[in-house]
């Protein structure tokens, strides 16, 4: 069969298309150039008879691994061009063609690939299915704070399908195991709520968040919310084949990060050899280190070690994850002020908003807080209190990317500096979009199961130049895990 690129010939197809389906004839594409691909690229939008090819069963789908194989194409070459291709398989469509335009077709018979390039209507990107899979990595450098002892860390991993073929994902941390069945239940329940619904993320954000609003709209309900919001914006990212602070309005380029990975409650004497180490793990020019050791002498000995290890220049920031009470608070925040730390982090309960406005109306150094705030509101209301300097939304808690841009802009107002909490993937992105963007917090704690971690090169996170937030699975090593 052989398919003119010319509109009069367009219909000689589709006569031909509904002849062969209703014949049971079988049409399979066996080979596919690159030249091919993108001469359909520039075809694209000629003309319109998507909805009479819709009748016959031609339906959008992606290149196959078959394919792949046979022509050496990366995996994200041929993801680039999904949602350019439609491949005329079987008469066995109907289903998949209720649910997937398409922009432009292939048709080959015996050996010879035509193309029919049928680009008309807007592509209406729609949801499929919720895929939340549970996951327990091993910590490399184990968390060790006054208020827990985390070695196990509990992975999510969200897939959102969509009807183009795209894919769009994104992962929670939610600190403790047996959260994760909750989680994952919301999860599933959303992707009932949006099978078919457009993929916008404010209007999934929006719609997810008010479905659960009789429990409440923060914890685990905020959390679920966020994990989806992140996979929407991933995938509405990869359909638009923008990274995502580009969709964002932005530019691809590298993002000032700090290391976090290390330097818990542990011995002050062997925390200047660890501190080395993590400023060699990326050229980093700033650590965090954690406070709340038994005495406030243990904590200025730590401080000490840690500044003698990487000399006056490297930026210190200080966490105290919650650990102190309001008194404790109040005399041990103030045996580190003056020492030069960028930040004081957390030392009391997250919720004590009051407790933080007497804090930072007594301390020199900047009171860090937001890893806890759960929807923009909890930041407007922190920083309307004078309740903190600066603020540091972590993604699973703010509602991921839509969460975090209201957040921004508020920040923005009150003159704020922000910086991230986890996440660093997705974090690097809205940094670049952000106006007070400040620090973003680098942990490399869910990279043994990504394909392709960042890289972080003299204290720079390097966004890579692909479409989407460029989180993918390494089902391989996530196989290994299970
Ligand atoms: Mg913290």
């Amino acid at each position: 069969m052989r398919a003119n690129l010319a509109a009069e010939t367009a219909s000689t197809l589709l006569k031909q298309l509904r002849r062969a389906v209703l014949c049971g004839q079988l049409l399979r594409v066996l080979s596919v150039q690159i030249a091919t691909a993108s001469r359909l690229q520039r075809l694209a939008g000629r003309h319109h008879f998507a909805d009479q090819l819709a009748h016959v069963g031609v339906f959008h789908a992606r290149f196959g691994g078959d394919l792949s194989r046979r022509h050496s194409l990366s995996a994200r070459s041929l993801e680039s061009r999904e949602n350019r291709v439609a491949l005329v398989r079987s008469p066995d469509f109907s289903r998949l063609t209720e649910r997937a335009p398409f922009t432009s077709l292939l048709v080959e018979d015996d050996g010879d690939v035509e193309i029919g390039n049928v680009a008309p209507a807007p592509i209406e990107r729609r949801a499929l299915r919720v895929a939340a899979r549970p996951l327990i990595l091993k910590l490399e450098r184990p968390i060790v704070a006054r208020i827990a002892t985390i070695s196990d860390w509990p992975v999510i991993l969200i897939d959102l399908f969509t009807n183009e073929g795209i894919v769009g994902r994104s992962y929670l941390e939610p600190y403790t195991a047996k959260a994760m069945k909750y989680i994952i239940a919301a999860l599933e329940d959303f992707g009932e709520l949006l099978e078919g619904h457009a993929v916008a993320p404010t209007e999934i954000f929006e719609l997810t968040r008010k479905s659960l609003h009789f429990v409440g709209y923060q914890g685990l309900s905020m959390i679920a919310v966020s994990g989806l919001d992140m996979a929407a914006w991933d995938a509405l990212a990869k359909a638009a084949n923008l990274p995502l602070c580009v969709l964002l309005g932005g530019t691809v380029g590298p993002v000032k990060a700090y290391n976090s990975n290390g330097l818990w409650l542990s011995d002050p004497a062997q925390l200047g050899e660890e501190a080395a180490r993590l400023i060699q793990e990326g050229g980093f020019a700033g650590l965090k280190i954690r406070l709340g050791r038994a005495t406030a002498d243990q904590d200025l000995r730590a401080i000490e070690t840690v500044r003698a290890a990487v000399g006056p220049g490297v930026r210190l920031m200080a966490d105290f994850n919650q650990g102190l009470d309001l008194a404790e608070a109040l005399v041990r925040c103030q045996s580190v002020d003056g020492l030069g730390l960028d930040w004081i982090e957390e030392p009391i309960v997250y919720d004590n908003l009051d407790g933080y406005a007497r804090l930072a109306s007594q301390l020199k150094t900047p009171l860090q807080i937001g890893e806890n705030f759960y929807g923009h509101r909890d930041l407007h209301r922190a920083l309307q209190m004078k309740a903190c300097d600066l603020v540091m939304p972590d993604f699973m808690r703010i509602g991921g990317v839509t969460g975090w841009l209201k957040s921004a802009a508020i920040a923005a107002a009150f003159g704020a500096p922000i910086s991230t909490h986890l996440y660093p993937e997705v974090g690097a992105h809205v940094m670049r979009v952000s106006e007070t963007s400040h620090w973003l917090e680098w942990q490399n704690w869910v990279n043994p199961i990504l394909k392709q971690p960042y890289d972080v090169v003299d204290g720079m996170l390097h966004i890579p130049a692909v479409a989407g937030t460029g989180l993918d699975w390494d089902e391989a090593a996530i196989g290994l895990r299970n």
